[in-house]
């Protein structure tokens, strides 16, 4: 008989901690899992799933504009923001049950409670006082949207938690930052029909991507009517007396608006855990501090997912809660690397990038040829839409190797995924080049770019 009541307690019932439960399960641990609000996390509940749902339905609104140039008339057009929410909950909830029949079927036991860490070995289950023992406790809380503090009428604000459930559809809104969510909302607000303002205090939107993906993007959003504000910042809101709001902008711009929403970061959901009373270290931040093999401070304690803030993308979550479970109770040690991961941004038009940006390349490498080719989508031709599509590829020109590609358009993201592929097995611009294409598709070009648009020598 154990000294503990679990092998595993995990706290936290999102992607991370839903798979390391699982795996650890099947590996014969006894597994417990606490979760405060809903299984599956934010990805499934108020992130990239719904997000993605909302993204679908935000884009009909140009599909129905481009049938026309294929010969369809499109009849009188109406959407009901009521039913794609509800269609959306009925989605989210199904998931919900995948995820909690999924972990019974392990045989992890589920807890629907708040859990705070009251030592190395210990956990209480707030909604009934236990105080639970497991050998080991993994945290895996994932983080929640900032908030500006300082900002004067910030109670106004919402963030991507309430935006999935407002109760209507504001006619006209703002979104504040120039990162993931906030390009993600501006254009699921702005295809839905939404006068759509984005505010982004630094120069260009989408930092940490490719300049010329960047500026792209931005151009095209504000193609398709979304107004970019760069360089600025809110100062203000007033809540009006018919309920709308009125922004200020620290330069002195103006904006009405019926919601004003943060997508300002996310931070890790560390307050009142009470991981300061067990030892675990944390950074300035609260995320907490582990090694490649997701260890804390504390042996006992390991953590997983955004509540780390490595890279805060739900496949890694998933794959460092697997690594963590096949190395603690698999005897199967192994660590996930950070170095390459192909992400997308659900911003319309789309973006999907694996590897190095031109600026980050040249960090790292002195030579590069740059092959980039921006040209109209086939699609385009007849539906008379004013849209590029961009594609770009960073060679090392010292190796062949394709340390970056980058591209701008419909299904980057799925192009992303399988070019991911080829920078992982260290594709060069040899084997792209021997690639024979496939025609008529736009991903063709990626393998018929013959010569550099750019060299970059020294
Ligand atoms: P990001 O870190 O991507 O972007 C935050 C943005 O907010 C930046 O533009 C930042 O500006 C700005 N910002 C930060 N603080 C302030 C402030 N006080 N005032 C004004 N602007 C500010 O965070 P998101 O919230 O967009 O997304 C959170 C995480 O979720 C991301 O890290 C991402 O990994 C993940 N995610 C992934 C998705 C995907 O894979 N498709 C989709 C959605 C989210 P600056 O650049 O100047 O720092």
């Amino acid at each position: 008989m154990s000294e503990f009541d679990y092998d595993l307690f995990v706290i936290g019932g999102g992607s991370g901690g839903v798979r390391a439960a699982r795996i650890a399960a099947t590996h014969g641990a006894r597994v417990g899992i606490a979760e405060e609000f809903r299984y599956g996390g934010t990805c499934v509940i108020r992130g990239c799933v719904p997000k993605k749902l909302f993204v679908y339905a935000s884009k009909f609104s140009e599909e129905f504009e481009d049938a026309e140039g294929f010969g369809w008339s499109v009849g009188e057009r109406a959407f009901s923001w009521e039913k794609l929410v509800a269609a959306k909950d009925q989605e989210i909830t199904r998931l919900e049950g995948i995820y909690r029949r999924n972990l019974e079927r392990t045989n992890v036991e589920l807890h629907d409670s708040r859990a705070v860490v009251e030592g190395p070995n210990s956990v209480r289950l707030l909604a009934t006082g236990q105080l639970i023992s497991a050998k080991y406790i993994l945290i895996a809380v994932g983080a929640s949207p900032n908030v500006d503090e300082s900002l004067e009428g910030g109670e106004h604000v919402i963030t991507s938690n309430e935006a999935f459930n407002l109760a209507e559809l504001p006619q006209r809104a703002v979104v504040v930052g120039g990162g993931y969510i906030a390009v993600e909302f501006a254009g699921i607000f702005n295809g839905l029909g939404v006068e759509t303002t984005l505010l982004y205090r630094g120069e260009e939107i989408l930092r940490g991507f490719d300049m010329d993906l960047r500026t792209a993007v931005r151009q095209e959003m504000e193609k398709k009517g979304i107004k970019v504000i760069c360089g600025d910042n809110l100062k203000q809101i007033v809540k009006n007396a018919d309920g709308s709001l009125t922004a200020t902008t620290d330069k002195g711009v103006r904006i009405d608006a019926d919601q004003i929403m943060h997508a300002i970061g996310r931070r890790p959901h560390t307050v009142g855990l009470g991981l300061e009373s067990a030892g675990v270290e944390m950074d300035r931040i609260g995320a907490i501090k582990v090694d490649a093999a997701s260890q804390t401070s504390v042996p006992s304690i390991y953590a997983v997912g955004d509540v780390t803030n490595r890279a805060n993308l739900t496949p890694v979550a998933i794959r460092e809660g697997h690594a963590f479970a096949d190395t603690v109770f698999g005897n199967k040690p192994w660590t996930v690397d950070h170095s390459l991961i192909a992400t997308a941004v659900f911003s319309q038009p789309e973006l999907g990038t694996v590897g190095l940006s031109q600026e980050e390349a040249l960090k790292r490498t002195p030579n590069l040829d740059i092959y980039k080719s921006s040209f109209r989508p086939m699609k385009h031709t007849l539906s008379g839409r004013d849209e590029k599509m961009l594609m770009k590829i960073i060679v090392d020109a010292d190796t062949d190797k394709v340390l970056g590609v980058h591209i701008m358009g419909p299904d980057a993201g799925e192009l992303a995924q399988v070019l991911g592929i080829t920078l992982e097995m260290g594709a060069t611009k040899a084997d792209f080049d021997r690639t024979i294409a496939v025609h008529p598709t736009a991903a063709e070009e990626l393998v018929t770019m013959r010569e550099p648009t750019e060299q970059l020598r020294g």
